[in-house]
């Protein structure tokens, strides 16, 4: 019998676990024999003692153990997987994965919902009406097969163990700390089957690290847990100090994703995808370097290939795709207001928690898992940190589908928004690569 309240004790008073310690945790988390208040006790040591590199290690093998690992052999030598830390308005996965497939490379990518005020790529998705995200594995496998792509929703197969300890987390404040989400991470990527990993590491007050160095040290701890368990792991740091786009809320991210691919993207969100893809498509050797595999994402953009793609996955997932030229097939707010500049100046603040906080109150996050997302509503920012403005220039556009809820947005969203007397340099979207 093994006494759970020890190994808290353990790592409330700063110990090292070993493996055998970690594997009965994750052994007690699967069987239902560690309660949840025991294990809530245990993530809150860890998130305040932190974790050695052989234990965030452990846990991520442990977890990956928990559940089944993805064989996609039969897809290809290389198959390609990239994840996000989370952000508000990212969503990019609905432009890269097909990107990435129109370049020739096979992508098995299985996403998630929506986590505290960040958005999930599977609800998103499901605002395109019909397209369906839980795909049984063969099916999942031959459609990869076929058309090159799918994206589906992360089955409870694959490392059961981070989808209890996640909702867990997502309520016991235990989120933000590096050996839980790289363990979260890596685990689910490696049980996922692929085996050239991009992740996308984000920074700011959207994301879970809120400075550029934690996001680092979270990088460089993927890459190094990756290492040790034989997977090469990429991760682009970037950040997440405002939305990422224009776009925030499940169709009117989609209806970006989609101009994206047509040439007619925010210039932040075409410049991720174009890096995040030419780094993947060099290392899965579709590129003879970082330079050759820009050009052939930029190039596939223009001649309408990777907009193709999505259109493949569309079909193939049961979805409408004439959803890709029509907007109006995706389901319409019943308001649309704006917010406008009370003064000239420049954009110096455009607060990315603020941000998903005000759509959040439309109706487009969840306040406990289950819930219901309205795909409808959300918020468009069309200033953002370095751009000029004059007294009643439209900083953003909310969409609603109820009077009080758009007024108690708008109100949240205009302290989101600072704007400055004097010129604000643009900030730099990327800050740095590591395991490349
Ligand atoms: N994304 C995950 O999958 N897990 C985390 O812990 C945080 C972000």
């Amino acid at each position: 019998m093994v006494r759970y309240v020890d190994l808290i004790y353990k790592k409330r008073f700063g110990g090292e676990h070993t493996q055998k310690d970690i594997q009965q945790i994750i052994d007690g988390v699967c069987s239902g024999e560690m309660p949840d208040y025991q294990i809530s006790a245990w993530l809150m040591a860890v998130c305040i003692n932190g974790m050695t590199m052989d234990e965030a290690a452990y846990l991520t093998e442990a977890m990956v153990k928990s559940g089944d690992i993805m064989d996609l052999s039969s897809l290809g030598d290389y198959v390609i997987d990239k994840h996000s830390t989370g952000g508000v308005g990212d969503k990019t996965t609905i432009v890269l994965t097909p990107m990435l497939s129109s370049a020739g490379v096979p992508i098995a990518k299985l996403s998630g919902r929506g986590l505290g005020h960040t958005g999930g790529t599977i609800d998103k998705l499901e605002s395109i009406p019909g397209f369906n995200t839980s795909i049984p594995t063969d099916k999942f496998l031959a459609q990869v097969k076929k058309f090159g792509i799918a994206v589906g929703g992360q089955t409870a197969k694959l490392a059961p163990a981070d989808g209890t300890i996640y909702s867990i987390r997502d309520v016991t404040a235990t989120v933000d700390s590096i050996p839980l989400i790289a363990a979260s991470v890596v685990s689910k990527k490696i049980a996922s089957g692929s085996n050239v990993i991009i992740l996308d590491v984000k920074y700011g007050t959207g994301a879970f690290m809120t400075t550029p160095e934690e996001a680092r040290e979270l990088a460089e701890t993927m890459v190094e847990v990756g290492k040790r368990l034989n997977k090469q792991i990429t991760c682009v740091v970037t950040s997440m100090e405002q939305p990422l786009g224009r776009a925030v809320g499940h169709s009117l991210e989609v209806i970006e994703s989609i101009e994206t691919l047509k040439g007619n993207g925010p210039e932040d969100l075409t410049e991720l995808c174009l890096t995040l893809g030419a780094v993947a498509l060099k290392k899965a050797k579709a590129a003879s370097s970082v330079e050759d595999a820009r050009k052939i994402l930029t190039e596939n953009i223009k001649n309408g290939k990777a907009l193709k793609k999505l259109e493949d996955m569309i079909v193939a997932q049961g979805g409408d795709p004439s959803v890709l030229q029509d907007y109006s097939k995706f389901q319409q707010a019943k308001f649309k207001e704006e917010l406008k500049a009370d003064k000239d100046g420049s954009v110096s603040r455009c607060d990315a928690l603020t941000v998903a906080k005000a759509c959040k109150m439309l109706g487009a996050g969840r306040d406990k898992k289950g819930d219901p997302v309205n795909m409808a509503v959300g918020i468009v920012v069309h200033k953002k940190v370095g751009d000029e403005v004059s007294k009643g220039t439209v900083l953003a556009e909310i969409h609603a589908d109820d009077k009080e809820k758009l007024d108690q947005s708008i109100e949240l969203l205009s302290s989101a928004y600072q704007i400055v007397d004097e010129e604000v340099i643009k900030p730099d979207l990327i800050n740095a690569m590591i395991g490349a």
